[in-house]
């Protein structure tokens, strides 16, 4: 038999109440049960000292992950940056395609966010206006995978909040 708590293989268990969870518990483990475990949000429950160990983990996995995560992209507002660059300046587009040496069409294009800018326009434009128009990338839910995500969880993040 398997202690759910600490995991460890026991002759028998006893099926305890943790936060209204039934769990197996081996005998050294059932005096923590009912008032020492903490459920996770999967709804899986353990003792603190075993949460810890896993919410270490889990957080030594998710500063190899931010390490790793150093990428600037272009940021998903840039035209309004362009735009908001330019008229601070007090330039017309005109003035700042001219000033770059591309077309106006490329600016109007940039500024209604129909094209990117290329590697190279993104650091003109950056001089020119003075604006920051990459960034680091954020995971959001809409990006970040939920794996990524479940890997990241700390600590707190697994005892259930009621
Ligand atoms: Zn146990």
């Amino acid at each position: 038999m398997i202690c759910e708590l600490c995991s460890s293989d026991v002759p028998r268990t006893k099926l305890v109440m943790v936060e209204s969870a039934a769990v197996s518990s081996c005998p050294k483990c059932e005096k923590y049960a009912s008032s020492g475990a903490v459920k996770t949000k999967e709804g899986k429950v353990m003792l603190p000292s075993v949460a810890e160990r896993l919410g270490t983990r889990e957080r030594r996995m998710r500063q190899k992950d931010i390490l790793t995560r150093g990428e600037k992209e272009l940021a998903f507002d840039y035209h309004q940056r362009v735009r908001k660059g330019r008229q601070k300046m007090t330039m017309s587009q005109d003035d700042l395609a001219k000033s770059l040496n591309e077309k106006k069409s490329i600016i109007v294009k940039i500024e209604n966010g129909d094209i990117r800018p290329t590697d190279k326009l993104i650091t003109k434009l950056e001089r020119a206006l003075d604006i920051t128009l990459k960034e680091y990338l954020e995971t959001d839910d809409d990006h970040g995978s939920k794996q990524q995500r479940s890997e990241g969880m700390t600590l707190g993040d697994f005892i259930k909040r009621e």
